[in-house]
């Protein structure tokens, strides 16, 4: 292998590795030279000042890349040309240090908020990044032929596109503030943290005063329909769907969850809104299989539809927690933390029957006019399982739930067992 090789480790978990170099970071402090640059870079060790590294997840693959030799471990960005399509903020909630705990909220255009400290050669890296897309929906197109969209020449082209603003935002998580959230005590998260990626970040236990994590997980994305700058005007009409990642309906169509449709009615209203004067917001999370994984999801879904009676409303969360020792592994209380970036102080319509992000929400100060639940001739067959045991289990939902021995008789498809290989 040709990597280029190091000269040495340099543990930083050892308290003498506490460098000059490395400049503090004061969260929620007022302008970008009081707050100071998160530094996770790796091309310097004596000059970061953050636990863990960027790109989220895939840090792993660029170790990868860097190992087999394609990749320069030296090699700093240029961000020439690469600012924000559309500049967004400051607004009052940056410089609240509780208001967002799990983004850095001058994250995007570095180079223009830290201009001084690039100039001393520091290496600081975007979280944060704004750019400009058309979208090609099929379910846009048949709306737009059923006559519940009509092309503007603005919002959507002629030939059906959506023109949006989209932004990606890598988790950065101020650790005291993620504690604070979660009404934890910082040492105990800190603890938790490392025990359970397996001593991944031995800075969590050894370095209290590295207060900044970058943590190995996906990021997030938010796709804005209209004037991004409308999101922080309370009376400008906002439609918004908060949805988490859910790859086989999503990509795939997968008919066993409303993921999909429900996602495609939210970008279709976003739509609509954004034509009638107001603006529209999808926010994507990387949160697959309720934050248990795909692989949790699917061994669920076998034992889900292979259990006696079969795929039952009635058993639904239940077979989930046999499975992965928990219903749900999400929590939603980081969630918010996007919405404040934008400046958002209220939503008129959002899109989701989930309680706990109705809860969460509200509680970071967001006022929520209407909630839209689905419409009933978008659920497929087999996902009317999920979506009576959602109801029954307390999700919004207007029309009502069905009780306990009604819920027996909604049913899914069975497995089709395979023989085993050789006994055709
Ligand atoms: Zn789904």
């Amino acid at each position: 292998m040709n990597y280029e090789k190091t000269a040495h480790v340099i543990l930083t978990s050892h308290s003498n590795q506490v460098f000059k170099d490395a400049l503090p970071i004061h969260w929620g402090a007022k302008t970008p030279d009081l707050r100071g640059p998160v530094v996770a870079s790796l091309t310097d060790e004596r000059r970061r000042n953050a636990i863990g590294t960027h790109s989220g997840s895939y840090t792993v693959y660029r170790a990868l890349s860097i190992a087999a030799g394609h990749f320069k471990t030296s090699h700093k960005p240029d961000l020439h040309n690469t600012e924000s399509t559309t500049i967004i903020g400051p607004h009052e909630s940056w410089t609240d240090p509780d208001k967002m705990v799990s983004i850095d909220p001058w994250g995007a255009d570095v180079n223009v908020h830290f201009k001084k400290d690039f100039a001393k050669g520091y290496d600081i890296r975007p979280t944060i990044a704004v750019t400009q897309a058309h979208l090609q929906i099929p379910e846009i197109q048949e709306a737009i032929k059923l006559g519940r969209l009509k092309p503007d020449g603005k919002i959507i082209l002629e030939r059906g596109d959506i023109k949006i603003t989209k932004v990606a935002m890598e988790p950065v998580w101020y650790l005291p503030g993620i504690a604070k959230r979660l009404g934890l005590d910082e040492g105990e998260l800190r603890k938790i943290l490392f025990q359970q990626t397996g001593g991944m970040f031995p800075e969590l236990v050894t370095r209290p005063d590295l207060k900044v994590l970058l943590p190995p997980i996906g990021s997030t994305t938010i796709y804005i329909f209209g004037d991004p700058k409308d999101l922080a005007n309370p009376n400008i009409e906002l439609t918004c769907r908060v949805h988490d990642e859910c790859n086989g309906s999503d990509v795939f169509g997968s008919d066993i969850c409303t993921c999909r449709p429900y996602l495609m009615y939210g970008i279709e209203d976003a739509a609509r809104t954004a034509q009638r004067g107001g603006v529209g917001l999808i926010a994507y999370y990387r949160k697959e299989g309720r934050a248990l994984g795909e692989v949790t999801k699917f061994l669920v879904y076998n034992a889900r539809k292979r259990q006696e009676g079969g795929d039952s409303a009635a058993t639904y969360f239940h077979r989930t927690e046999c499975v992965a020792g928990v219903e749900d592994a999400r929590f939603q209380e980081l969630m918010p933390d996007i919405l404040q970036w934008f400046g958002i102080k209220e939503i008129h319509n959002i899109h989701s029957m989930s309680n706990m992000k109705f809860d969460a929400i509200t509680k970071s100060g967001i006022k929520i006019h209407n909630r839209i639940s689905i419409p009933d001739e978008l659920i497929p067959d087999d996902a009317k399982v999920e979506m009576e045991a959602k109801k029954a289990a307390g999700y919004f939902a207007p029309e009502g739930a069905k009780k306990s021995d009604e819920l027996k008789a909604v049913v899914g498809r069975k497995i089709e067992e395979s023989k085993a290989e050789g006994k055709k």
